[in-house]
């Protein structure tokens, strides 16, 4: 900025400097996605018209506008795929040397990463998230998935020694619309690399990426059945869950739905895994590293517009730094830029359904009504599609909704503590117990921190990290049963003779 009025004045207008640099549009260009005007159901090696005769339209969350017609599987499609899989189950796929199932893994890897920018574009048009997202984490995470379990395929002799490790059948997986290629990822690369045949429903507004990855399938040759997608909404799902021959259900979802399932499955011999909410507590110690600190925290609850189990959406804050966390906070959020996902340089995208839109209005409004003080930075939405400011809440009570449920969008809680034993009391004052973060630079007291907070996963001084490796699943309301690592294999093998 020129300080000198005079010195402006003598150059004139044109030669004056900005105060500000403004960001020109960088839009990744959607041509490279083709998407059929309809869908069918993906069964048995071919793309089938379902027999419920039902479709219904997704669409792009930030233009509101339709993208496809797809089908409404009902009862007998379902009845239909879990055949197919079966099947394919008792006739190929568990009758593959070990080796031969890695080589399938390790080719649908590789597709996975050539066509990354195409499946890059599909996320961010149909669940609205930022394409620096779908690009630099989804994709790269879901390529990464297969060939971390196709390495796995011919060592379950390793990874289960002296137990006879055997695969257990057909799974049924449903899962839910944050992630949807890297949910798909996280479901059947174990259950593939164990030897299962699966049958998978992506989340009703998000069926465009599980059914183009219906063409990676084909791609890599992989046998007709072993994988088969059925779309459709939670009755589909449900359809799924009490069909007799399925062995195995995995599902990642809300706590209310992971219950119900739970009480159909009761005493049904299948097996279940549940990855449920989350309301994790983000810990920001007065020794913590605080600009660092303040990236985790906006990477912890904006990241994915807050659609994370995970997410960091109760910060708890040491008191002694409170003013100074929060003034920095505030400026960092001055800088998000909330707005086309389809745009390189755009932090926050849409938020992908109207419904959650609704839901997370209405947990904001309560946050106020029951007394918490908002702030929003300044930020101009787009006209249409479904948008919601990054927004963070200050003065909250532990009793209040907004840090009690998951609200599952771009809204922080922030609370604050004294001692140790106090961050670790309201932390885990829950129902949840899926993940928290710990940002100090005392090792010890890491240490100390992740053995007392009763949550699967704990980040220490850096937040929402992912790798194949690492096992993450929840305690209490967040589910039982874990993903990724040698972990994720249990759930698709049986063990001594079972
Ligand atoms: P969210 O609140 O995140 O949308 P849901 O639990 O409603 O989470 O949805 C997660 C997945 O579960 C979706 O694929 C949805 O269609 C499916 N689903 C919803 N209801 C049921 C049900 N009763 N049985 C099985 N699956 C269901």
């Amino acid at each position: 900025m020129i300080k000198d009025k005079r010195e402006v004045a003598r150059r004139g207008e044109a030669a004056a400097i900005p105060t500000a640099w403004e960001y020109a549009p960088a839009p990744e260009s959607r041509e490279i996605v083709h998407f059929e005007d309809r869908y069918g159901l993906c069964i048995g090696g071919q793309f089938l018209e379902p027999l419920s005769n039902e479709r219904y339209t997704t669409i792009d969350p930030a233009r509101e506008e339709p993208l496809a017609e797809i089908a409404q599987a009902g009862k007998a499609d379902v009845d239909r795929a879990v055949k197919a899989a079966r099947e394919a189950y008792a006739e190929r796929w568990s009758q593959l040397r070990p080796s031969e199932r890695a080589k399938y893994l390790f080719r649908i890897a590789r597709i996975l990463q050539e066509r990354s920018r195409e499946f890059a574009v599909v996320e961010s048009l149909n669940g609205g998230k930022p394409i620096r997202e779908s690009r630099d984490v989804d994709l790269p995470l879901a390529a990464a998935h297969f060939f971390y379990y196709a390495g796995w395929a011919d060592k379950l002799e390793y990874a289960f020694p002296n137990r006879t490790p055997r695969p257990i059948g057909v799974a049924g997986q449903i899962i839910p619309w944050n992630f949807p290629l890297l949910m798909l990822a996280w479901k059947i690369a174990p259950a593939l690399a164990a030897g299962n045949t699966v049958v998978l429903k992506p989340a009703e507004t998000t069926p465009l990426s599980a059914l183009l990855f219906c063409d990676v399938v084909r791609q890599a040759e992989l046998p007709p059945g072993v994988v088969n997608i059925v779309t459709g909404d939670g009755r589909t799902g449900a359809e799924l869950v009490s069909h007799p021959d399925v062995d195995k259900i995995a599902f990642t979802g809300s706590t209310e739905v992971g219950k119900a399932i739970q009480r159909t499955l009761a005493g049904s011999g299948k097996r279940l895994t549940l990855e449920l909410g989350g309301k994790a507590a983000n810990i920001i110690f007065d020794d913590a590293p605080l600009d660092q600190a303040v990236e985790g925290i906006i990477n912890g609850i904006y990241f994915n517009q807050g659609h994370v189990c995970c997410a960091g959406s109760r910060l708890f804050v040491e008191e002694s730094i409170y003013e100074t966390v929060i003034s920095k906070l505030k400026r960092r959020m001055k800088t998000l830029r909330v707005g086309d996902p389809l745009d390189k340089n755009t932090d926050v995208g849409a938020i992908n359904s109207k419904q959650q839109l609704d839901k997370i209005g209405s947990l904001v409004q309560s946050g106020i009504d029951e007394g918490a003080e908002i702030y929003q930075p300044p930020c101009k939405l787009p006209e249409r599609g479904y948008w919601f400011v990054p927004t963070v809440f200050t003065n909250v009570a532990q009793s209040y909704r907004i840090a009690q449920e998951e609200i599952f969008g771009p809204v922080l809680s922030v609370l604050t503590f004294r001692t140790p034993d106090e961050a670790i009391e309201k932390a885990n004052n829950t129902p949840y117990g899926l993940s928290a973060g710990v940002w100090t630079e005392k090792g010890s007291r890491i240490l100390a921190m992740a053995q007392k907070l009763r949550a699967g996963v704990v980040w220490a001084n850096t937040y929402n990290r992912f790798d194949p490796a690492s096992p993450f699943g929840g305690y209490k309301e967040s589910g039982f049963g874990r993903e990724g690592g040698r972990h994720g294999l249990e759930p698709y093998v049986a063990l001594d003779g079972e």
